[in-house]
C-alpha cells in the first residue's frame, strides 16, 4: 500500500484537501495512508529548536541538519524502501511522469521546508530528491507537499472511480485536453459543438484529437517539441 510520510513544523495543515473528495475516500478504504511527522518532536532541547542562522550571514533561518536527520532516520529507517523527498524551489519540476513513478511505489518520505531551506549536508547525507512544483517559491514546502501527493494519489489504482478517463487527460499524451461541455444544450446563446452530440464516434474522438493539437501547439508550444 501507498505510505506518504511527512516531516514538517505544521502538521496540523495534514490531510488537509487531501482528506477531501476521491482521496480521503481512498484513504478512508485502505488505499493509501497519510503521517504527518511534528519536525519539533526531534529536537533535543529544551526549546525545542528546529533552525538556527545561516552559516556565512544572511536573512533567514535554516533548518538544523541534526534535527532533520533524525526525524528522517526515524519515520524511514535506512531499510525503508520509499524515496525521499524535499520540496524545494531549487528541484527537478514535478511531472506527470514522476507522478506515475511515485503511484505504483511504496510510497514517499516527504520532508517540507521552510524558512530559507535546510542544510545542504542532509539533503546529500540522506540522498533527498528535491522535487519543485514551479517557478516561485512559496513560504514553506507544506502545500507543496500537498500538490505533489494530489497528484500521485490520484493516480494509485481504485483511488478515481473511471480508470480510463485518465488516458486522455493533459500530460498524459504530452498534449493539453481537450474541451468539455455538458447540458444545458444551450447556454447563454451558445450551443454545444454540433460534433459532441452527433453521436458519429469517430468523427468525436477525431475533433477532440484536433482541438488537443491546436490548443498544445498555441499555449504549450514547449510540450510539441519531441
Ligand atoms: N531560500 C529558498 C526558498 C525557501 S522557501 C530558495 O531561494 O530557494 C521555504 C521552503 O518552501 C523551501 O525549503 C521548500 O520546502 C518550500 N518551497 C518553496 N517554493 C517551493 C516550490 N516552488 N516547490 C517546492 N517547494 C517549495
Amino acid at each position: 500500500m501507498f505510505s506518504a510520510d511527512i516531516i514538517t513544523l505544521f502538521p496540523d495543515l495534514f490531510p488537509g484537501p487531501l482528506g477531501a473528495s476521491v482521496l480521503g475516500r481512498g484513504m478512508a478504504d485502505g488505499l493509501w495512508t497519510l503521517r504527518a511527522n511534528h519536525l519539533r518532536d526531534f529536537a533535543t532541547d529544551k526549546h525545542r529548536t528546529v533552525d538556527d542562522t545561516p552559516s556565512g550571514g544572511g536573512a533567514g533561518m535554516v533548518l538544523k541538519p541534526d534535527i532533520l536527520a533524525k526525524a528522517i532516520d526515524t519515520v524511514a529507517p535506512a531499510d525503508d524502501p520509499r524515496p525521499r523527498i524535499l520540496m524545494s524551489p531549487r528541484g527537478k519540476p514535478l511531472t506527470q511522469a514522476r507522478a506515475h513513478e511515485l503511484a505504483i511505489g511504496p510510497g514517499a518520505v516527504i520532508v517540507c521546508g521552510r524558512f530559507e531551506g535546510v542544510d545542504q549536508r542532509v539533503i546529500d547525507s540522506r540522498n533527498l530528491e528535491e522535487i519543485s512544483i514551479g517557478d516561485y517559491v512559496l513560504a514553506g514546502g507544506e502545500v507543496a507537499a500537498m500538490v505533489l501527493l494530489e497528484a500521485v494519489v490520484r493516480l494509485i489504482p481504485g483511488v478515481l472511480g473511471a480508470l480510463d478517463s485518465r488516458d486522455e487527460e493533459s500530460f498524459e499524451n504530452g498534449l493539453l485536453e481537450y474541451p468539455h461541455y455538458t447540458r444545458p444544450q444551450t447556454f447563454e446563446g451558445t450551443d454545444i459543438p454540433a460534433v459532441l452530440t452527433s453521436g458519429d464516434h469517430a468523427r468525436i474522438a477525431r475533433w477532440r484529437h484536433e482541438q488537443s493539437l491546436a490548443l498544445t501547439r498555441a499555449r504549450r508550444p514547449d510540450l510539441m517539441k519531441d
